[in-house]
């Protein structure tokens, strides 16, 4: 498909009604219950068939997220397909010892006996996810539910149509739908999904809705992981490598036009310092977009018209110091750095996910880590110091979903790193093993030796009260 300036505004995907939404479940709930899912055969076949249909389908999807937000070849294929081939990797290669039952320490109480931890599947899952990394957040996990012997319902954005039309032609290409099924549409396709019972739900997306997933899983009682955004700051105290500090936030920062859920929100920059991270940021701008970065063949563009409005209306927030141009033909908003911003700014009121990077600064340490704790729990968190007893303190005194130590963004890409945030910013996390686990039931079972039956656990129970205080004392 060749490369244009222009972006083309695909129809939304349409709906799909109540009828079908039950229908389905009932498919998996039958599929489940034929126990297939449950043979770590099974579940290693799919899982490289998804690897072939994966392979078979890049250029397409690179097309597609291209054409749905001009997302830059490069940084689709580096955080979304290529991240999902590595995870998928590390599944297939460690996942017949993951479903070991886990041997744990015994309780001198239970002697003789061996206790076991198995993992099991929670049964049907429900999967929704995002439009900024539409096929890393719906596949990312799909991985973790197929790998632990679940059936998966994935509702892909609708932002997002050309992927989401790709995807679902590719889950229905590789899978029987009362395994895995792609169910495409808007809000209401939601609201159905939602209405029905599932036995886990993985939400993606922001605070607000994450809020309705939770009240509408209470009704069923259905666990949900629940992965959402807020305001992660990028602190850099004067020690740092300042020429360092500001490529790696402005790439972070504007990858993906600034629509990544752990880009930096906001910089939070010792005053002593400002106006050199600046200038060194500027110029790491023009480094990586050119001159004029609407000509760039690496920067993205806004998902959509509203979001656009939303970003253009923070540009008079504070002082513009770069950037500030904006094209709605194309929804292109120029990476822009705000000044002398406040709190009380709309800018600093919410989750900005886009390519405005406002600047506040701070005296004191103290005075950084007090700004962070005022606010939600941030998604992720980023300092830049070369010194030790800072990292310290900041790693000690605050509290978000992960991070970095002089870098942005890439804790996402160590599959060793349990991923998610906390409170406002979300709740469990995956990635790696860490998605076989959040996916997996925990099911403790205690196998008991029958050649010892001592009867003082046994009624009556006499005058037995000062020996258990004796013996529970000594275990
Ligand atoms: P969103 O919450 O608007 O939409 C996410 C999904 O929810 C979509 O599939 C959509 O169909 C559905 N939805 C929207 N409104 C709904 C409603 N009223 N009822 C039921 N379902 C509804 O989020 P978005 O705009 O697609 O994504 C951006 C947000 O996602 C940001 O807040 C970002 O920080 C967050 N995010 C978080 C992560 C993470 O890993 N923590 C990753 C990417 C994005």
């Amino acid at each position: 498909m060749p490369r244009t300036n222009t972006i083309r505004t695909a129809a939304p995907p349409a709906d799909t009604d109540l009828q079908q939404v039950r229908s389905l479940l009932q498919k998996q709930r039958a599929f489940f219950a034929s126990g297939h899912t449950l043979n770590l055969e099974f579940r290693l076949e799919r899982l490289r068939e998804l690897q072939q249909a994966i392979l078979q389908h890049e250029q397409e999807l690179l097309d597609a997220m291209y054409a749905d937000f001009r997302k830059p070849q490069v940084e689709a294929y580096a955080t979304e397909i290529g991240f999902i081939e590595l995870e998928l990797k590390l599944v297939l290669k460690n996942l017949s010892s993951w479903v070991k039952p886990q041997r744990v320490k015994e309780s001198l109480l239970n002697f003789p006996s061996r206790s076991y931890i198995h993992s099991d599947p929670y049964g049907i899952t429900l999967i929704i996810a995002p439009w900024n990394y539409p096929f890393q957040l719906l596949l990312a996990p799909l991985i973790g539910a197929m790998a632990a012997g679940n059936c998966a319902i994935v509702k892909p954005s609708e932002l997002t149509p050309n992927t989401s039309a790709v995807v679902a032609r590719m889950l229905r290409a590789h899978f029987n739908e009362a395994y895995v099924a792609a169910v495409e549409g808007g809000v209401s396709t939601t609201q159905h999904l939602l209405q029905q019972r599932f036995d886990y739900i993985f939400f993606t997306g922001s605070t607000k809705v994450g809020k309705i997933v939770m009240r509408a899983a209470a009704e069923h009682l259905t666990p949900v992981t629940l992965e959402l955004g807020g305001k992660s700051p990028a602190i850099v105290t004067e020690d740092a490598d300042l020429g360092l500090a500001a490529r790696r936030i402005a790439w972070g920062k504007f990858m993906n036009a600034g629509q990544t859920c752990i880009a930096p929100d906001y910089l939070l920059v010792q005053e002593s310092i400002k106006e050199d991270l600046i200038q060194h940021i500027i110029q790491y701008i023009e480094q990586f977009y050119g001159q004029d970065p609407q000509q760039s063949p690496d920067f993205a563009r806004i998902i959509n018209e509203t979001h656009f409005n939303r970003l253009s209306s923070y540009l008079t927030n504070g002082v513009l110091r770069t950037g500030g141009v904006t094209d709605a033909a194309t929804r292109y908003i120029a990476p822009t750095l705000l000044d002398k911003v406040t709190w009380q700014h709309p800018v600093m009121k919410e989750e900005i996910f886009g390519p405005i990077l406002p600047v506040l600064t701070f005296g004191q340490l103290d005075e950084a880590i007090a700004t962070v704790k005022q606010h939600e729990k941030p998604l992720g968190l980023y300092l830049f110091t070369s010194d030790n007893e800072k990292k310290e303190q900041v790693l000690a005194h605050t509290f978000f979903g992960g991070g970095c130590v002089n870098d942005t963004i890439s804790h996402v890409a160590n599959p060793n790193l349990p991923f998610g945030g906390v409170g406002n910013s979300g709740m469990g996390s995956y990635h790696g093993k860490s998605s076989f686990d959040l996916f997996s039931q925990q099911k403790s079972v205690l196998h008991r030796g029958t050649w010892l039956d001592l009867p003082m656990r046994y009624p009556p129970y006499a005058n037995r009260l000062q020996l258990l205080r004796k013996a529970f004392k000594w275990l």
